[in-house]
């Protein structure tokens, strides 16, 4: 058993720390306050091959395994959480059930535009009445020679109105339940695709979150991923894969919090002495440098897990379920060590804490996270 990264995920980590620290962490805070879309944080790591590595090499990625990937989202969020979800969506989300479940004409038609980001990806699950319950698909995919016809709305689709290609899920046969949900790619361009604007929301605030609306959208039938009918078995697979994204994104922010906090309690004196004398503070620390610990074990433990054959959604479940919650917590309790300052903007930590918040949200609420892991534990799964 081996605790350390080797070379090549160390090469990996220390590019991207640099990378994200130097470029994306200065404009982190601008695209906070203005929700705009950070196409130069995009850009920066585009060129330098981080967005789209997950992507094989035969189709024009670098083929990083998901440690990789993982770690490429921790440097990222720990700068800007916002860009850590287009991190996410495009690599894991997007990219990964093209590798796994596409045709050989479909993963040649996509992956090569999505490793170079000629092409930006999203993954459209949720519906307005099928959030937890994923299976309660309302979009209907009618085949109608040899094309399907897509009507339907989903809602807070990551990356919507950017990205130029969805994984769309929808209902083809309504009589199988789960069993008749498949997938679709679905380009932005396609007549009766269009999109509701940005959300305005708590935190992760510059990766738009839109509704995508399908109105007769005619989808050539060589874009159906996988076979008809498996359309949940894909979405739940994607997800088990991103949920080690999202328990890094965690991972990042609560880095970042510790960071923070650490520099202030040495910098900022009461009573006479810094507030690091302090036990009340020490202990605060002691408990977010633990927990940052155990929820990274985690996460990269799960990381390596699902590049090897098996069914890892229990430990996919716990990386998520633990990372989100210590952030959540650690970042609350970062804002209480800036005190008065962590309340305000300037100092970055109010953000942090906003930016937690969505890791206990999406990719599978907390809840439905228990769930997952007790079915395991219980053998109901
Ligand atoms: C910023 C943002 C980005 C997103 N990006 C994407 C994206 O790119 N693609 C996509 O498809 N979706 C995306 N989502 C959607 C997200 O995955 C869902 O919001 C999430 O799965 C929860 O669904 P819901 O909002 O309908 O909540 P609900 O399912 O209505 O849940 C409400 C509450 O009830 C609880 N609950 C529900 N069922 C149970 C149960 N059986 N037992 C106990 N508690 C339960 C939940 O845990 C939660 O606390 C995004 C959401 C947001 C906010």
């Amino acid at each position: 058993m081996d605790f350390e990264l080797d070379e090549e995920h160390l090469t990996v980590r220390e590019g991207i720390r640099k990378l994200a620290q130097s470029r994306l962490a200065q404009r982190a805070d601008h695209y906070d306050q203005t929700g705009e879309y950070p196409w130069d944080d995009v850009k920066d790591l585009a060129e330098n091959g981080y967005l789209g590595m997950t992507v094989p090499e035969e189709f024009g990625g670098l083929g990083a395994d998901s440690l990789a990937n993982a770690i490429v989202i921790e440097e990222v969020s720990r700068a800007d959480a916002a860009v850590g979800t287009i991190v996410d969506v495009h690599n894991t989300l997007a990219v990964d059930p093209l590798v796994r479940f596409g045709s050989q004409r479909l993963k040649e038609k996509y992956l090569p535009g999505l490793a170079s980001v000629e092409i930006l990806g999203a993954y459209a699950l949720t519906e307005p009445d099928a959030g937890s319950n994923a299976a309660n698909q309302k979009t209907l995919a009618e085949k109608s020679g040899d094309e399907y016809i897509l009507n339907g709305r989903k809602i807070f689709i990551s990356n919507g109105g950017v990205a130029d290609v969805y994984v769309v899920y929808a209902v083809t046969d309504k009589t199988k339940g789960s069993k008749g949900i498949s997938a679709f790619i679905v380009e932005k361009d396609m007549a009766g695709v269009s999109f509701g604007p940005p959300e305005d929301k708590l935190g992760i605030r510059a990766s738009h979150t839109t509704e995508v609306i399908l109105d007769n959208v005619h989808v050539p039938a060589e874009n159906l991923l996988g076979q008809e009918g498996e359309g949940y078995k894909i979405a739940l697979a994607t997800l088990d894969k991103g949920r080690v994204g999202i328990a890094a994104q965690a991972v990042g922010i609560l880095q970042a919090a510790l960071d923070k906090s650490v520099k202030y309690a040495k910098e900022r004196e009461q009573f006479g002495q810094p507030l690091s004398y302090f036990q009340a503070i020490q202990f605060k620390i002691a408990e977010m440098a633990m927990d940052l610990d155990a929820a990274r074990l985690l996460t990269y433990r799960a990381a390596w897990l699902v590049d090897r054959p098996g069914r890892w959604s229990k430990e996919t479940s716990m990386a998520k379920l633990f990372a989100s919650t210590a952030a959540m917590k650690h970042t609350v309790q970062a804002v209480q060590i800036h005190g008065g300052y962590g309340y305000v903007r300037e100092y970055g930590v109010e953000r942090l804490m906003r930016d937690a918040k969505i890791t206990e949200i999406y990719e599978g609420t907390s809840e439905i996270q228990h769930i997952i892991i007790s079915g395991f534990v219980l053998g109901e799964k």
